[in-house]
C-alpha cells in the first residue's frame, strides 16, 4: 500500500510548489502534505486526518467540499462537450448560460464577459483592455495603473507588479515599469488613530495620496486604480469608513477608471454578491474567479461595464479582431461547474448565510480575542476574518519578525487540525470558512483558534518575549 510519507516522498523528487522553501521542500527539511478528500469544511489528509478547512482551499471552495451535483454537470458536460476553443466567435452553452447568470448578479452597468483560467490571467486581461481601451481613444499616453501596497491580483510578471507585496517583487525585479502603489486603506496598520486621525479622516487622506500621485505623474498619463473591495492577501482588511466614496470621487474627475478586483469578495463571501455592491463601488472592470466555481474548475471571468465595452467596441472596427485569448476561455467543463455552483449559492442561500453567520462570526472573534493580550486587532466582514498580533496590543507593538508568530499560531492551530492561514505580510492570521459553515463550526473554529493562541501566549511567556 502507498503510504502517506511514500507519497511526500515522490513528490519532492519531482514537483515544487507555491509559496514553500524550494531547497528545503526538494531536501526533506520542509513538511509536505497529501490531501485525498472533503466533504463540507472538513479536508482530509492520506493518513485519514481529518481537519476544518478555515480558509476554504485559499478562500475559494465558497460551497464545501464533495458536492457530488457539481461533479456531476463536470461529468455530463464532459460526455457531452468536453471543450472547444471559444475563438472567432464559437461558443458552448454552458458559456452562455454562465455569461447571462454572471450579468444578472453583477447588476446594472455591466454588459459583457470574459472567461479565464485563474485571477492572474483576468487580470492580465484587465490590463490589457485598459491599454487597448486608451489606444481607441486616442490617448497613447494614457496607459499607467495605480494599485495599492498591501493589494494582490496575482502572481505574473504583470499582476504580480500589480500586487503590492514585498516578496512578490524582490525576488523577480518587479514591480515592472508604469505599475505604481499608493498607500494602502490599513488604517490599524498605520496607527491611525494614535496620530490623531478618524477612519474617516484616514479614507480622505487615502484618497489625497491617490490624488498627489495621479497629478505628480499626469493624469494624462494615468488610465487605470485597482483593488479589492476588502483588502485580502494583503492581511483581510475591510476599507476604513468612507474609503470608496472617497476613492472614486479622485478617480471620476481625472477620468481614471476603476477596476474591482472581485476573485475573493465576489459570489457571497463578504455577505453580498459582490463586494462592490456591499460597498457602493461602481467599478468600470470587474475581476472574478475562485468563488465563481468554487475551485471545483479553475475558471475566472472579466466582467466589462457599458463604458468601457462601447469603446472596445469601435476598436475592432480600427484594429480587427481582438489580438487577445486564451486557449481555455470559456471552457465548457469550467462553465458547468460554474452553473452548478452558483446553482447551489442561490438555492442554499449561501450569500445571506456569509451575513448572518459571518456576523456571528466577526462577533465571536471580536469576544474572545478582543481583549486578548497578543491581539491587537480582530476584523472582517462575512466569512472573512483575520486577527492581528501585537506585542503590545495598546501601543500596536509589532512582534519581532523573526518570532514568526503568525507562522506559529497556524502551526498550532494544525495541531488542533484547524488550518487557518498565516498571512504572507506581517503577524496576521486570516480565516475564510467555505459559506456554508453554520454557527456550531463557527464555534468550534473559535475554540480550536483560542487554544492555538494561548499555547503560544504561553510559549512567548516563557521565552521572556512577553
Ligand atoms: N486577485 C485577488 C484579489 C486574489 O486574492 C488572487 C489570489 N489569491 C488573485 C487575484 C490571483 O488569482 P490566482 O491565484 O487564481 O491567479
Amino acid at each position: 500500500m502507498t503510504t502517506h510519507q511514500d507519497l511526500i516522498d515522490r513528490d519532492r523528487k519531482v514537483t515544487f510548489h507555491a509559496s514553500t522553501h524550494l531547497r528545503d521542500f526538494a531536501h526533506g527539511d520542509a513538511p509536505g502534505r497529501v490531501i485525498t478528500g472533503g466533504k463540507g469544511i472538513h479536508i482530509v489528509d492520506k493518513d485519514g486526518r481529518e481537519f476544518i478547512d478555515g480558509f476554504a482551499g485559499l478562500y475559494c471552495v465558497n460551497i464545501g467540499y464533495g458536492r457530488t451535483e457539481v461533479a456531476e454537470a463536470i461529468y455530463q458536460q464532459a460526455l457531452e462537450m468536453s471543450y472547444y476553443h471559444t475563438y472567432v466567435g464559437h461558443s458552448n452553452e454552458p458559456q452562455i448560460a454562465l455569461s447571462e447568470k454572471i450579468l444578472e448578479l453583477a447588476g446594472p452597468g455591466m454588459s459583457k464577459v470574459y472567461y479565464g483560467m485563474s485571477g492572474s490571467d483576468a487580470n492580465e486581461t484587465q490590463l490589457k483592455i485598459v491599454r487597448y481601451y486608451n489606444n481607441v481613444l486616442g490617448r497613447p499616453q494614457k496607459k499607467k495603473v495605480i494599485s495599492r501596497m498591501r493589494g494582490y491580483h496575482g502572481s505574473g510578471i504583470a499582476t504580480g507588479s500589480l500586487t503590492g507585496l514585498k516578496a512578490f517583487h524582490d525576488q523577480f525585479d518587479l514591480p515592472m515599469d508604469g505599475i505604481l502603489h499608493t498607500e494602502a486603506p490599513y488604517y490599524y496598520h498605520r496607527a491611525a488613530e494614535q496620530e490623531g486621525m478618524t477612519e474617516r479622516e484616514f479614507s480622505k487622506h487615502c484618497a489625497t495620496r491617490l490624488e498627489e500621485m495621479i497629478l505628480a505623474e499626469g493624469p494624462d498619463t494615468v488610465a487605470a486604480f485597482i483593488g479589492e473591495p476588502v483588502l485580502g492577501t494583503g492581511g483581510i482588511v475591510p476599507p476604513p469608513e468612507g474609503y470608496w466614496d472617497e476613492i472614486q470621487a479622485v478617480l471620476d474627475k481625472y477620468d481614471v477608471l476603476l477596476i474591482a478586483d472581485e476573485v475573493v469578495c465576489g459570489f457571497g463571501r463578504i455577505g453580498a454578491d459582490f463586494g462592490s455592491h456591499h460597498y457602493g463601488i461602481k467599478p468600470d472592470l470587474m475581476t472574478t474567479a475562485k468563488g465563481l466555481t468554487s475551485a471545483y474548475q479553475p475558471l475566472s471571468a472579466v466582467i466589462v461595464g457599458d463604458r468601457v465595452w462601447q469603446v472596445l467596441e469601435q476598436g475592432t472596427g480600427e484594429y480587427g479582431p481582438i489580438g487577445h485569448g486564451w486557449t481555455y476561455s470559456g471552457h465548457a467543463l469550467g462553465c458547468a461547474a460554474g452553473l452548478a455552483n452558483l446553482a447551489i449559492i442561490e438555492r442554499e442561500g449561501l450569500t445571506a448565510n456569509a451575513a448572518e453567520t459571518g456576523a456571528y462570526l466577526q462577533e465571536r472573534m471580536a469576544a474572545t480575542f478582543g481583549d486578548h493580550p497578543i491581539v491587537g486587532q480582530a476584523r472582517g466582514v462575512g466569512m472573512l476574518a483575520s486577527l492581528e498580533f501585537s506585542a503590545d496590543p495598546e501601543k500596536r507593538a509589532h512582534f519581532d519578525p523573526s518570532l514568526k508568530v503568525a507562522p506559529r499560531i497556524a502551526a498550532a492551530a494544525m495541531e488542533e487540525n484547524l488550518i487557518a492561514r498565516a498571512m504572507p505580510q506581517g503577524d496576521i492570521l486570516g480565516f475564510a470558512p467555505p459559506l456554508v459553515a453554520t454557527r456550531d463550526e463557527v464555534d468550534e473554529i473559535i475554540a480550536r483558534t483560542e487554544r492555538a493562541v494561548n499555547k503560544v501566549t504561553d510559549e512567548l511567556t516563557r521565552e521572556g518575549v512577553l
